[in-house]
């Protein structure tokens, strides 16, 4: 699963799977960097919910 700082590989919706303090979702295009939780900073992973085209 990607991670904070990791590229892009699939266009999509992402949910933040470890960090329960700040659950979210976040639209995501290939070729970017996942960031850090946007509330603390946190570095966290993610798990792709829905693809989106590309
Ligand atoms: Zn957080």
């Amino acid at each position: 699963m990607p991670t904070t700082g990791e590229t892009c590989q699939t266009s999509g919706v992402y949910r933040v799977i470890n960090h329960i303090q700040h659950p979210k979702e976040i639209t995501m295009v290939k070729g970017k960097t996942f960031p850090p939780c946007a509330e603390c900073q946190a570095k966290v992973a993610y798990q792709l919910v829905r693809q989106t085209e590309h």
